[in-house]
């Protein structure tokens, strides 16, 4: 194969992805644009229109780096339903990525301060967070670093109230022949070129494209949330810009 990291054990993955996550952060969110064109930012949009948050609602955000889909969801609340009672507790297993999304918030313009809250800690093993003590728990571009995603998914299943939601924003897979071509011309020549001239780190952004083949497709990822507990409505996904990226959502009942 020409990818550089198949089949590193797991302790290396995770300390890859440790390594990854540091040597991007700063770079991140330009990195996200530049390589998405921007579109990264209508997924999330789409994201949170399709959690659609009730007032008052309490979001786990894991996984959250810089504060991305924090930032949305409180916007959402505060723009639909003039509600700044929501609130959301961010948790992300790499220090450098919670620095940076502290910093957004304590510059954000509004005071938002109240209602984030940041934390370092891994979607595999949420021990801070009570069981059935969220009502919504989301995951973006996140799972596909974690090493057991099943365990992810049971960890959500225990966090969420009866009645809760999880749902997750990734990478998933083209259903397009004639887009997954020129997808994967994009993936393996443009990303890392890309990686090498904007931050100087193509073995990083090498990571990421590699890391998004590797994760399940849609249906294995959605019965891998229905085997935790979750129960699906149709299909249990719904795919944005075909396949480049899902949206997967399973309630607990
Ligand atoms: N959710 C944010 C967004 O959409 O912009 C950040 C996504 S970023 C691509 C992936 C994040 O997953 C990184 O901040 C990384 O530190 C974090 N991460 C990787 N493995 C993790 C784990 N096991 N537990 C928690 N966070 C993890």
């Amino acid at each position: 194969t020409h990818f550089g990291f198949r089949n590193v054990p797991e302790t290396d993955k995770e300390r890859l992805v440790a390594q990854v996550f540091s040597s991007v952060a700063t770079n991140y969110d330009v990195m996200n644009d530049a390589m998405s064109g921007g579109i990264h930012r209508l997924w999330k949009d789409q994201f949170i229109r399709r959690l659609a948050p009730p007032p008052g609602t309490v979001l786990l955000d894991v996984a959250g780096g810089t504060g991305d889909i924090a930032q949305r969801f409180l916007n959402y609340c505060d723009s639909v339903h003039g509600d700044q009672t929501a609130r959301v507790h961010l948790i992300d297993i790499n220090p450098d990525m919670v620095e940076v999304g502290r910093q957004r918030f304590k510059n954000s313009a509004y005071d938002l301060r109240s209602q984030v809250t940041l934390e370092v800690g891994n979607a595999e093993d949420l021990s801070t967070v009570p069981s059935e003590s969220v009502d919504a728990y989301t995951i973006a571009f996140g799972i596909r670093n974690c090493t057991h995603v099943d365990q992810v998914v049971r960890e959500a299943y225990r966090v969420l109230k009866p009645g809760g939601r999880f749902m997750c924003l990734e990478f998933s897979h083209v259903d397009n022949p004639v887009v997954g071509q020129i997808y994967d011309l994009y993936s393996f020549q443009v990303i890392p070129a890309l990686g090498q001239l904007i931050a100087a780190d193509r073995d990083s952004y090498q990571y990421l494209v590699e890391s998004i083949r590797k994760f399940p497709r849609q249906d294995k990822f959605a019965q891998i949330i229905r085997d935790a507990g979750f129960y699906t409505v149709g299909s249990g996904y719904e795919n944005l810009t075909f396949g480049v990226a899902a949206i997967h959502s399973g309630f607990k009942l």
